[in-house]
């Protein structure tokens, strides 16, 4: 079996926690690749400020130096809400050669309990939770946990400082500021 990471997010821009995590993560429990999945439309929270397309073209520069990172597009190609476990159904249908690992940051630790049916969803995948700073990873749920180096990067803080004019540069790759900067995204 082939084993691969998924990081689900809205990459609302991407930045290098969402690297860092894919990484470690991939190294310490030694993943053949890791899938980030962008999300149409997040179920739980306001709709992102930027475009599919826009969000899409900085996740592409952000992973294009990682040989083990690509972008799966099953939830922006279906166009509708996108909720995990439709996602995972789908993803185990169609690879029977591959396991899913999960991999989520002690926010959506947290927020397990509210996930659309997580107990079915819970037999079908692995989870991987990763700390954040301000957020536990105490939970009921069976996570596996990988130790990773807490970074207090958030895509909206990110946004915030943007339309403070304030640098994001060393909190995303210089390829995703470029982007932003050619796209006037975030103000
Ligand atoms: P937003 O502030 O818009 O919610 P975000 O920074 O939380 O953006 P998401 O796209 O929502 O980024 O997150 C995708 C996944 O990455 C989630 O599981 C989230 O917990 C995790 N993640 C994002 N940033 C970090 C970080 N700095 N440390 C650990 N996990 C993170
Ligand atoms: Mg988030």
């Amino acid at each position: 079996m082939k084993k691969v990471g998924i990081l689900g997010g809205t990459f609302d821009p991407p930045h290098y926690g969402h690297l860092l995590i894919a990484e470690e993560v991939y190294q310490a429990l030694k993943l053949d690749e890791v899938w980030f999945i962008p999300s149409y439309e997040p179920p739980h929270k306001e709709k992102a400020t930027s475009t599919v397309e826009k969000r899409l073209a900085m996740l592409e520069v952000a992973i294009d130096n990682n040989e083990h990172f690509s972008i799966n597009k099953i939830e922006v190609n279906r166009s509708v809400k996108s909720y995990t476990i439709n996602t995972i159904y789908q993803l185990n249908e169609q690879h029977p050669d591959m396991e899913f690992y999960f991999i989520i940051g002690a926010d959506m630790v947290e927020y397990l309990p509210h996930w659309y049916r997580i107990d079915e969803l819970m037999q079908l995948v692995k989870f991987v939770g990763v700390k954040r700073p301000d957020y536990t990873l105490k939970t009921n749920y069976p996570i596996i946990e990988v130790e990773v180096p807490a970074l207090e990067i958030s895509s909206t803080e990110i946004r915030q400082r943007l339309q403070q004019g304030k640098s994001i540069r060393y909190l995303v790759p210089d390829g995703v500021l470029a982007v932003i900067k050619e796209n006037q995204l975030y103000g």
